[in-house]
C-alpha cells in the first residue's frame, strides 16, 4: 500500500533525539504529541488534545496549540489543509499527496508525484512556482 517514510526514523533515531535534532526541549508532552502522530499518521487539534489529555489530564487547549506552533515553526510537523474540514497535522515526511475521505474524515498518505503537475502548473501561470499540495476527495473502503 503506500508507505511514506517519516523523516525522523531514517536511521535509529528516537523521539528525543528528534527533538534534540530540532533543538527542541524535550517535554512529556512534546514526545507524547510525536507518539500520538506516529500512531495516527494525521490528527487535528481536537483529537490530539483528547489524546494528551489521557495521559495529562491536566493539559490545557492552549498548550498544544502553544506546542503545534514551536513544532511547525521548527520545521517539523506541517500542516495539511482539507477544504471545508478542520486541518490536520503530521510529522513531516517525504513528499507525498493526501486522500480524504468526505464521510468519515480519515486521512491518509499517498505516493502521488506533483511534480508534472508543478511543471504544468508553472507553464499555465507563468507563476515562479515551487510548492504544491495535493489532496483528494472522495469515499474511502470503509465508507463506501
Ligand atoms: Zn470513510
Ligand atoms: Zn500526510
Amino acid at each position: 500500500m503506500y508507505n511514506v517514510i517519516y523523516k525522523h526514523y531514517e536511521g535509529t533515531m528516537d523521539n528525543n533525539k528528534f527533538l534534540q535534532k530540532y533543538k527542541l526541549k524535550s517535554t512529556p508532552q512534546r514526545l507524547e504529541i510525536i507518539n500520538i502522530l506516529t500512531q495516527k499518521g494525521h490528527s487535528n487539534v481536537e483529537t490530539l488534545y483528547n489524546n494528551l489529555k489521557l495521559k495529562f489530564p491536566s493539559v490545557s487547549l492552549s498548550t498544544v496549540y502553544k506546542n503545534i506552533n514551536t513544532m511547525q515553526e521548527k520545521g517539523f510537523l506541517s500542516e495539511v489543509k482539507i477544504n471545508g474540514k478542520k486541518n490536520v497535522y503530521e510529522l513531516i515526511k517525504n513528499k507525498h499527496s493526501h486522500a480524504v475521505c468526505m464521510k468519515c474524515h480519515k486521512v491518509i498518505d499517498i505516493k502521488v508525484d506533483a511534480s508534472e503537475l508543478l511543471y504544468q502548473a508553472k507553464q499555465a501561470s507563468n507563476y515562479k512556482l515551487n510548492e504544491s499540495s495535493v489532496v483528494f476527495q472522495g469515499i474511502c473502503p470503509n465508507c463506501k
